[in-house]
């Protein structure tokens, strides 16, 4: 799991800023979200087979604090990591993402 620097955080939030500009929640058009601190990645699937190595889209998921509708952005059409820096940053936490779901909560 790529943990997101605070420059990445800053760089997703005046994204989103740009594009998004205040809207609130599609689903409960509440206004507020939060923005996980950690990029995941979206794997392609091979039917019956686990495949290392193989395309991966990484993501950065964007919650809505009311109903918990969760938006992902690829963090490289973002601008948020570069095609190819993601092993440079790779940091190996234990804290699983709930762990943190729960204590932002
Ligand atoms: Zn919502």
């Amino acid at each position: 799991m790529t943990k997101l620097s605070e420059e990445d955080t800053k760089k997703i939030i005046s994204y989103l800023e740009e594009k998004w500009r205040g809207r609130p929640c599609p689903m409960c058009q509440s206004g507020a979200w939060s923005i996980q601190d950690s990029c995941f990645q979206l794997m392609a699937y091979h039917s019956g087979s686990f495949v290392i190595g193989g395309p991966v889209i990484p993501l950065i998921p964007i919650i809505c604090n009311n109903c918990s509708n969760t938006v992902l952005i690829n963090a490289i059409l973002s601008g948020v990591i570069k095609p190819g820096e993601e092993l440079s940053k790779i940091e190996n936490k234990p804290e699983s993402p709930m762990d943190k779901m729960s204590k932002d909560a």
